[in-house]
């Protein structure tokens, strides 16, 4: 049997990743999710699975995505509403990706509320704007699995195949440059005041996100055991 590589301690709350495209929010949310043994929840990922399958709230995001644009509020707050009502989200959750606008982050503060959940922790990834054209045109997914590489920061061992499960390696169509820019700009102009609104309720906890991959993951894990079971 494979070891239980767990986290002991409960999350107990929802974890929230906030930080430009390209920040590093998928590569951490996946690893503290992982240590703590609750769901990744990233809305980008469940976005994609509504394109890939064909569904109504895809056909709708679709080219909003293409676009580089965000999606309306309203189809993504329902899709996360019904999302955390799952069972397996009872212990916390770490959300990558949302939210993504004042309006998400109300709506979710009110709906964790309801649910009788902690205050949410949130964690700030602080990068300077240069580096991010080159990790995110860099960055490949495998397609069974999930993981994250990029070819000149963390490339796979063997050339478009995943380490972990031998799935092929896919390149998002959206991190194309002339896509990155409009994302960009929307994070810029939609998402970024998200971090002073955090800031004055006292949630926000800013990490350097230009160290290395493990460097990044063990100030995670030590800002959110510093407040786990504050109320
Ligand atoms: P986000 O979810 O914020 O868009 P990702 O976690 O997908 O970001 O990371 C974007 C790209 O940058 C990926 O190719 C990933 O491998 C790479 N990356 C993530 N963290 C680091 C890091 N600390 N140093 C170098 N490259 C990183
Ligand atoms: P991501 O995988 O987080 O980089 O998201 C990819 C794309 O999905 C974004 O550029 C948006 O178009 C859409 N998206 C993901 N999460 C949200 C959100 N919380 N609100 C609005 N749009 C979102």
């Amino acid at each position: 049997m494979a070891p239980d590589t767990r986290h002991p301690d409960k999350l107990d709350r929802a974890v929230i990743f906030l930080g430009p495209p390209g920040a590093g929010k998928g590569t951490q949310a996946m690893e503290l999710a992982k240590k703590y043994g609750v769901p990744h929840l990233s809305t980008g990922d469940m976005l994609r699975e509504h394109v890939s399958k064909g569904t109504p709230l895809g056909a709708k995001a679709k080219p909003i995505m293409e676009r580089g644009e965000l999606v309306p509020d309203s189809l993504v707050l329902q899709m996360v509403a019904e999302r955390i009502e799952r069972q397996d989200c009872s212990h916390g959750f770490v959300f990558d990706g949302f939210p993504r606008t004042v309006v998400q982050a109300k709506y979710l503060g009110e709906l964790l509320k309801h649910h009788g959940y902690k205050r949410p922790f949130v964690i700030h990834l602080v990068i300077d704007p240069s580096v991010l054209m080159r990790r995110l045109t860099g960055r490949r997914t495998c397609k069974v699995g999930g993981e994250i590489y990029n070819i000149y920061e963390r490339p796979p061992k063997a050339e478009g195949i995943c380490d972990k499960d031998g799935g092929e390696l896919m390149q998002r169509p959206d991190d194309r440059e002339e896509v990155i820019g409009p994302r960009l700009h929307a994070y810029e102009k939609q998402t970024a005041p998200l971090a002073a609104y955090y800031r004055r309720l006292g949630l926000l906890h800013d990490i350097d996100a230009a160290k290395s991959v493990d460097e990044v993951g063990r100030q995670v894990l030590q800002s959110v055991q510093s407040v786990r079971g504050a109320k």
